[in-house]
């Protein structure tokens, strides 16, 4: 396959993907964006303004490796958040950034352990979230966001904002989609179950799936509990 092919099946798989987060409620109106990191260097992002839900293949952002756009529109404000993950992530290849709601209410609960926003509740979401980090809220465009998020060192792949979303990265971008949406849905999850004494996994679970699938967990991921 060719790199010219591939940035084309790219582009397209951005759009679909970012249609299907839309029309299943997954980031309202014109929040939420998506970015992908090129074979050749650089990135595709969504662009400012543009709805996850209509996108067009065509104006998506290029940008080149120093960040400066060479093509189609103007991109995301929140391109910072991108690369913060990926500049400390060196496995990042696409991160998916959403408002949802499920999981910007979890953000703001005041028992939220920063360094592990989940209990161990389901084998997927430590498959696919592993631990999730809780970052505090920074208003709209302050770079201080981007500061934290490089804070975290890259030991985190899922990345709760306060106040506002997830920012989660994958080794593709069907892997960020998937990670993204189980994260918001064990943030549901935790919101039906809250001040139910539900039972999480025990840590003798949570190793077996680390010993049988690989799972690598933060040093502090979850051993606080809920
Ligand atoms: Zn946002």
């Amino acid at each position: 396959m060719t790199a010219m092919s591939n940035e084309t099946r790219l582009r397209e798989d951005i759009c679909r993907f970012g249609r299907s987060l839309f029309e299943r409620g997954l980031t309202p109106g014109s929040s939420g964006n998506i970015s992908v990191r090129l074979d050749g260097g650089g990135w595709l992002v969504t662009p400012t303004n543009a709805s996850l839900g209509f996108l067009d293949p065509a104006k998506l952002s290029q940008l080149d490796e120093t960040g400066r756009l060479i093509s189609g529109d103007a991109p995301t404000k929140e391109v910072p958040l991108h690369t913060a993950l990926y500049d400390t992530r060196g496995s990042a290849r696409a991160i998916v950034h959403l408002h949802s709601t499920h999981s910007v209410a979890l953000s703001m609960l005041p028992e939220i352990d920063p360094r592990a926003a989940l209990p161990p509740m389901t084998a997927y979401y430590l498959m696919k979230c592993g631990a999730t980090a809780l970052v505090p809220y920074y208003r709209p465009g302050d770079p201080a966001v981007a500061d934290a998020i490089k804070g975290l060192a890259g030991k985190y792949s899922s990345v709760l904002l306060a106040n506002h979303g997830p920012v989660v990265a994958g080794d593709t971008l069907e892997a960020a989609v998937f990670a993204t949406e189980e994260l918001e849905e064990t943030a549901k999850l935790y919101l039906l179950l809250r001040g139910m004494n539900p039972r999480y996994l025990s840590p003798e679970q949570v190793k077996d799936l680390a010993n049988v699938f690989g799972v690598t967990l933060p040093e502090h991921g979850h051993e606080h509990g809920h």
